[in-house]
């Protein structure tokens, strides 16, 4: 846990958050900010700053963003129409929350082109 980081004050429960799904390894909420009718965030309950930190030992957690993401996707019910899963790394990536998370999007056709 960061003392500092907003994501971590959700999955420790110190602000709130609509959260959709959790387990032992990963929170999932919805964004504050949708982008879309599904717009869900996944992160891990243990603070990992980012892809670019991610070390060897996190691999079951990595592994379960997306598996988290296909239960997202049931529950709201757009694994039929598709959806977008986004990881933002660093700057140039547009990561504005320094703690790794995946966007899940869907709910409505994703525009390209991305970058
Ligand atoms: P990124 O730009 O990839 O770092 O995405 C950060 C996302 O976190 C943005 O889509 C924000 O709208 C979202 N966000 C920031 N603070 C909160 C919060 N307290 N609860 C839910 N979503 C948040
Ligand atoms: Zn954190």
């Amino acid at each position: 846990m960061n003392p500092t980081c907003p994501f971590c004050k959700i999955t420790s429960g110190e602000i709130p958050a609509n959260i959709v799904y959790r387990d032992e390894l990963v929170t999932a909420f919805r964004d504050i900010h949708p982008v879309a009718p599904t717009h869900v965030l996944i992160v891990p309950n243990k603070h990992i700053q980012s892809i670019s930190q991610a070390e060897p030992e996190d691999e079951q957690i990595l592994g379960r963003l997306f598996t988290a993401a296909r239960k997202i996707a049931e529950v709201d019910g757009i694994t039929e129409g598709g959806y977008r899963t986004v990881v933002n790394t660093g700057a140039h990536g547009g990561q504005t929350i320094f703690h790794l998370h995946m966007h899940v999007i869907g709910g409505q056709r994703m525009k390209y082109p991305m970058g």
